[in-house]
């Protein structure tokens, strides 16, 4: 299946300059969706997934069918202050400033396989943040796999040592 008709390249959002790329046309057709998450469960065939982690929000649409398909958890991972147990958190740098993310301590026990899931990689600053998260509860990180893939933004490189898969390259 062509995924790509399925995206709609708006413009200038949210910021000038900035061609965004809108799954929301892709996740309204539903055999589309479908195949589209069952084409990410194919990646990840005999890797014996243990959790699958979205970071929100966009990441939870594409993980939680995920972890479903794959009969395995789900864990979120948040910008601070939304998870209501204990987490641990790791920040990274914006364009301009900080943000952070956080995960709940208990949410990966040491040795499960994790694979990641979100809609779209652009320099990869969102996925090393969740991947540093999964390492320091003591997850491993068995695959990254996103809807979308910027290849002009070289965030691949920053996840050199990880098995990247994407449906949709730019
Ligand atoms: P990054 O941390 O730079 O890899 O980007 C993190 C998130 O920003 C992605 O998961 C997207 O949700 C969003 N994003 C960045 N660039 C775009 C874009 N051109 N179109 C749509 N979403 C984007």
């Amino acid at each position: 299946m062509n995924f790509k008709e399925y995206i709609r390249v708006v413009e200038n959002f949210p910021e000038q300059g900035i061609r965004f790329k809108d799954i929301s046309t892709l996740l309204k057709e539903g055999t589309v969706y479908k195949a589209a998450i069952d084409s990410l469960a194919e990646a990840c065939k005999g890797k014996q997934v243990d959790i699958v982690v979205g970071p929100e929000a966009r990441g939870f649409v594409v993980g939680a069918p995920l972890a479903y398909t794959l009969g395995c958890g789900f864990v979120p991972v948040r910008k601070p202050g939304k998870l209501p147990a204990a987490t641990i958190q790791a920040s990274y740098t914006l364009e301009y400033g900080k943000d952070a993310l956080e995960i709940h301590e208990d949410a990966i026990q040491p040795g499960q396989k994790v694979v990641i899931a979100d809609d779209l990689l652009a320099t990869g600053g969102t996925i090393s943040t969740t991947i540093q998260l999964i390492e320091k509860l003591g997850g491993q990180v068995v695959g990254v796999l996103f809807m979308i893939e910027l290849s002009y933004l070289n965030g691949r490189e920053k996840l050199a040592n990880y098995d990247v898969h994407s449906l949709i390259q730019y």
